[in-house]
């Protein structure tokens, strides 16, 4: 585009975002509407042992299906809700499904012993509400705390970081699973592993699928310091069984990648229970 303008003028700096600001406008109001118009959706992906590659937990990933511009996918939409309040309601809409969900599978398959995992934006941890409305949800869904995993980033954790730790806190001590996602991308630091008291760490899939001849190095030690933290650790984005295996050895506990399966559909998801679970069919 640079060039096309011709000569040597300097085009001003635009950031590679696709979509311009009253596009980001509109986006906001529409998003504000989406809920209650039923637009947004859950799709789950498997989390699965590498030790035995049995499903362990689902992460449920979150779909915009735009009545004009069709999908719109999560990373153009959650920046946007997460420049504004809207993330509060994407967060707990997305809880309150997924746990639902989490219920309705146990309900069709018998009570199995694997959980969902839902992303919260750090910024939410910046609400006051967020525990109690967590811990409103799991009861009416009668959901199992251990059984639902709540992934953050790390992106706004530090601008308040004694509040982040609080809530952090209090969700832990209310019996949910916390996970420290994207580990081993830009932001994260170590300090958020003392910190915080994230008890899983999900490797981000550019760690993982480095192609460096320090990767082995790398992986080694993340998934050793995490051992030794007694913290769990999920892979993201294995790309061959080779590397599952490599991994698995590695003492690496988890992976979830399109090698294990995409992410699919609620009801999806209870047809693979069932026949993955053959014997827990209806209790
Ligand atoms: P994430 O939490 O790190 O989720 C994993 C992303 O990696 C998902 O992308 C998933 O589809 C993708 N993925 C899984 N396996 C593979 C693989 O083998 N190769 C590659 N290349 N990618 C793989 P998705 O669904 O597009 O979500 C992108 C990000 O959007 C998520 O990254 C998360 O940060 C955010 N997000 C999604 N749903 C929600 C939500 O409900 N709330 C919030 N706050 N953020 C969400
Ligand atoms: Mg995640
Ligand atoms: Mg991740
Ligand atoms: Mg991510």
């Amino acid at each position: 585009r640079a060039k096309k303008a011709g000569g040597n003028r300097v085009e001003p700096y635009r950031p590679a975002f696709r979509t311009s600001g009253t596009d980001r406008l509109q986006l906001e109001t529409d998003l504000r509407r989406a809920i209650e118009r039923n637009e947004l959706s859950l799709v789950y992906q498997p989390i699965v042992r590498l030790n035995d590659a049995e499903i362990a937990g689902f992460e449920a990933l979150m779909r915009w299906d735009h009545p004009k511009r069709g999908s719109i996918p999560p990373s153009e939409f959650i920046p946007i809700a997460e420049s504004s309040e809207v993330i509060n309601q994407l967060g707990l809409f997305a809880f309150e499904r997924a746990t639902s969900d989490l219920g309705e599978w146990q309900i069709q398959t018998g009570q199995l012993p694997i959980f969902v995992s839902v992303n919260l934006s750090s910024g939410q941890l910046l609400n006051n509400d967020l525990h109690d409305d967590i811990r409103a949800i799991l009861h009416k869904n009668r959901c199992n705390p251990s059984q639902v995993m709540v992934e953050l980033t790390e992106s706004l954790m530090m601008e308040n970081p004694e509040q982040a730790r609080l809530v952090l806190q209090k969700l832990r001590d209310s019996g949910l699973k916390l996970a420290l996602d994207d580990f081993g991308t830009g932001h994260s630091s170590l300090a958020y592993l003392t910190r915080f008291p994230f008890d899983t760490i999900k490797m981000d899939k550019a760690l993982v699928k480095d192609e460096s001849d320090k990767r082995t190095i790398l992986l080694r030690s993340v998934i050793g310091m995490a051992r030794e933290l007694e913290m769990q650790v999920v892979a993201e984005g294995i790309e061959s069984e080779e590397d599952a295996i490599q991994l698995g050895q590695m003492g690496c506990h988890y992976g979830q990648s399109f090698l294990f399966g995409p992410p699919i559909s609620s009801d999806l998801i209870q047809r693979l229970l069932k026949e993955r679970f053959p014997l827990m069919k209806r209790a």
